[in-house]
């Protein structure tokens, strides 16, 4: 990587290792309120427009003490740790919280969130998960339009239609920019590692977009072509809600492999769908939830005509990957749920696959490596033996 590229990459890293100390500098430059936003459903637009900053709330590296006592063993790392971190006082950078929920361990880290910050506002709201049904497109109208009122009030001033319109514009201007270097990696170049990839959407997920968008310019004006190199491609998959430890997504790519694609919640899931801009706005946060889950199917939501095993493997197909790493956080019911389903598509077309459980506590590195290294062993010996 060039000097140069590093330089303009290196605000946004600096973001991405300490999201806090960025609100903390907005909040002090600007004097304005910060919506602490939980993933991974919440238009950030809706509170962009009311003047506010949103960030979506980001797992912390610190050891949980509290956090493991506020919620059972058996919720997520991601939960426990908010749980943590509410106890801690570490949430105390945001001015509010808003909700679009989509799973039981997340309701019960934001209710301790709301038990350890009464004071805060705190703002619930149910997006319908099921998204084939006649009524889901008017209840999730109202939700939207519910998030929009309720942001007005928090903020002190209603929400105009204007100013979500700038909102949209704004946002997507960001996913497209993003999207162009996911794409650019999908077709064979390598410019950024898997690491790189995760600090350009994380700090996405905390800076000011316009920010954001301005420092994301420069990365791609200093990023150049790079040849294609014959290292193992591999997608990774899965992740909800908070970002893999940069040790995982290091010690990965140590082993002779290339991660070339993702559904990551911290990687292209964020970014799959734009909002329209060319109907009323709250028409359009629906439709843009209603369309993410075809863009890039969930299992957090039901619908019929889209399947996250279809998605997955057009997505191997489209990029070339070979092989796939499923990334799952521990605990993670939704993820648990539906991977039988991903690991039967994979086996039935014959794609190498490995699943890693992630925690709070942790990678173990080792154990992770020699795993992705019998991976990409395996790899190569099939393109052995096909040639
Ligand atoms: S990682 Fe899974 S269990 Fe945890 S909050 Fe997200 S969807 Fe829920």
């Amino acid at each position: 990587m060039s000097e140069t590229l590093a330089a303009a990459l290196a605000p946004l890293a600096e973001v991405a290792e300490d999201p806090d100390a960025y609100v903390v500098r907005w909040k002090e430059r600007t004097g304005g309120k910060v919506v602490g936003a939980f993933p991974m459903s919440f238009p950030g637009e809706i509170a962009h427009a009311a003047g506010a900053l949103p960030v979506v709330i980001q797992e912390n590296r610190e050891p949980d003490t509290h956090g493991r006592n506020l919620l059972a063993e058996f919720y997520c790392g991601y939960t426990r740790n908010i749980a943590d971190s509410a106890a801690k006082g570490n949430l105390d950078i945001y001015d509010g919280f808003f909700l679009a929920d989509h799973c039981i361990q997340l309701l019960g880290a934001v209710d301790v969130v709301r038990f350890e910050s009464p004071e805060k506002p705190m703002y619930f709201g149910h997006l319908p998960t099921s998204l084939g049904d006649s009524w889901t497109p008017e209840d999730a109208r109202k939700m939207m339009r519910s998030f929009v009122d309720e942001m007005g009030e928090f903020a002190g001033a209603p929400v105009t239609p204007e100013a979500l319109a700038h909102s949209i514009a704004v946002f997507n201007e960001n996913r497209r920019l993003l999207r162009e270097i996911f794409e650019a990696r999908r077709s064979g170049n390598a410019q950024f590692t898997a690491e790189q990839m995760q600090v350009l959407v994380k700090s996405s997920m905390v800076m000011d977009k316009a920010e954001h968008t301005r420092l994301l310019r420069r990365v791609i004006a200093e990023a150049a072509e790079v040849p294609r190199d014959d290292r193992v491609r591999l997608y990774l998959s899965g992740h909800f809600s908070h970002a893999p430890k940069p040790e995982l997504l290091r010690a990965i790519e140590d082993c002779g492999a290339l991660v070339v694609d993702d559904d990551l919640f911290t990687g292209m899931r964020y970014i799959s769908t734009d909002v329209p801009e060319d109907v009323d706005a709250v028409d359009a946060l629906r439709d843009w939830y209603l369309q993410r889950d075809v863009n890039l199917p969930c299992a957090t939501l039901v619908q019929h005509e889209a399947d996250w095993e279809d998605y997955l493997l057009n997505s191997i197909d489209r990029s070339g990957a070979q092989g796939v790493i499923v990334l799952l956080v521990k605990f993670c019911e939704p993820h648990m749920l539906y991977y039988p389903e991903l690991r039967k598509a994979l086996d039935e077309r014959g794609v190498p696959h490995l699943l890693i459980e992630t925690e709070h506590e942790g990678v173990p590195e080792e154990n992770v490596r020699t795993r992705v290294e019998a991976l990409v062993e395996r790899i190569r010996r099939n393109q052995l033996v096909r040639s």
